[in-house]
């Protein structure tokens, strides 16, 4: 992910009215609400989670066109058709900013695949080749513990739990794209190349696993588990989808999350969420650890971003609040 430098771009972006659930902008903090009980979630096991991690990283790096890559894909297939109803596996070949063929699958694990109201959450499963932030070693890839090996975790762990408390009514997408993090490096001597980061949901966007894809909204989570994690209000979600951002820091609130879940305005970033926004017309917001004054956080795309950082308290948190999320979606559908 990256930085937004010209958020005056974003300005113009058209709101998305056709979900019924919009609601107008409204950047005002939030208070945690109480007039809806909450539903009852499944567990989400945190030492599931940080497991999690720790196998995607046993693989070694997930940096497209490396066979610990592939098979760590071929590990994340056999796990989500384990658990989810449905598996699709989307193989394509990306191109990088320096002209690399980046032989790629995004995986989407589907529950409910018949159900027409669906709700996606996704994170990016590749890992970053360059260690453009360290002072070391910078053309080694990273670890990639947190990033994004904890938003993987984290929608492993949600499938276990969907699984074993199936939703009502509402479908559920957990999509996993590929070639997100082979983006440009700051460091990079190469004319500057627009989009170079999040070719997986590019892609994903324009080919979706089924045809004229829809969803009523969908949440991306990038470096969702790190000890000092700080999630704000990411600018372009607000900015597209404000009801769904407040929702969300409202529901982290009501969990007693408020501390990580900081109901603040952050800068805006291109993430994967934001390719979903403008190819599918689908709501979607950022979970990303990120604020104005310390960025993306001192171990982000360095070789320090290992499983020291790694808390259960937080994927906990976040696991938490994303199943909070749906399962009160789907107590509403039921009712309606
Ligand atoms: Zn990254």
């Amino acid at each position: 992910m990256k930085v937004q430098k010209y958020f005056l771009v974003f300005l113009s972006f058209s709101v998305i009215t056709s979900c019924d659930l919009f609601k107008k902008n409204d950047t005002q903090p939030i208070e945690p609400t109480k007039e809806e009980p909450l539903a009852s979630i499944p567990k989400f096991n945190p030492d599931n989670a940080y497991s999690y991690i720790e196998k995607q990283l046993s693989f070694g790096i997930r940096v497209p066109n490396t066979k610990s890559h592939d098979a760590c894909a071929a590990y994340l297939i056999e796990f989500f058709k384990g658990v989810a109803d449905t598996v699709y596996s989307q193989h394509y070949t990306a191109i990088a900013f320096d002209g690399t063929k980046l032989q790629s699958t995004n995986i989407i694990a589907a529950f409910n695949p018949n159900a027409s109201k669906r709700i996606i959450y996704s994170a990016h499963w590749d890992s970053r080749p360059f260690a453009d932030q360290d002072t070391v070693d910078q053309n080694k890839p990273i670890p990639a513990a947190n990033d994004a090996g904890s938003g993987v975790a984290v929608l492993m762990e949600m499938a276990n739990a969907i699984k074993s408390q199936p939703l009502s009514s509402l479908g559920v997408d957990l999509v996993l794209f590929d070639s997100e993090d082979y983006g440009q490096p700051a460091t990079s001597k190469l004319p500057q190349v627009q989009n170079s980061y999040c070719l997986g949901s590019q892609y994903w966007a324009k080919s979706p696993h089924v045809p004229d894809y829809k969803a009523i909204f969908g949440i991306n989570m990038d470096m969702v588990g790190a000890s000092d994690a700080v999630f704000m209000r990411e600018e372009i979600s607000a900015t597209n989808a404000d009801w769904l951002s407040q929702y969300v820091w409202n529901t982290a609130a009501r969990l007693g999350y408020s501390s990580l879940f900081i109901p603040q305005l952050a800068g805006a970033i291109t993430d994967d969420h934001l390719y979903v926004i403008q190819g599918r017309k689908i709501p979607m917001i950022d979970v990303i650890h990120y604020t104005n004054d310390s960025g993306f956080g001192i171990h982000w795309h360095t070789h320090r971003d290992d499983m020291k950082w790694i808390s259960k308290n937080t994927l906990e948190a976040v696991g938490r609040t994303m199943l909070q999320v749906l399962y009160d979606y789907d107590a509403k559908e039921e009712v309606n």
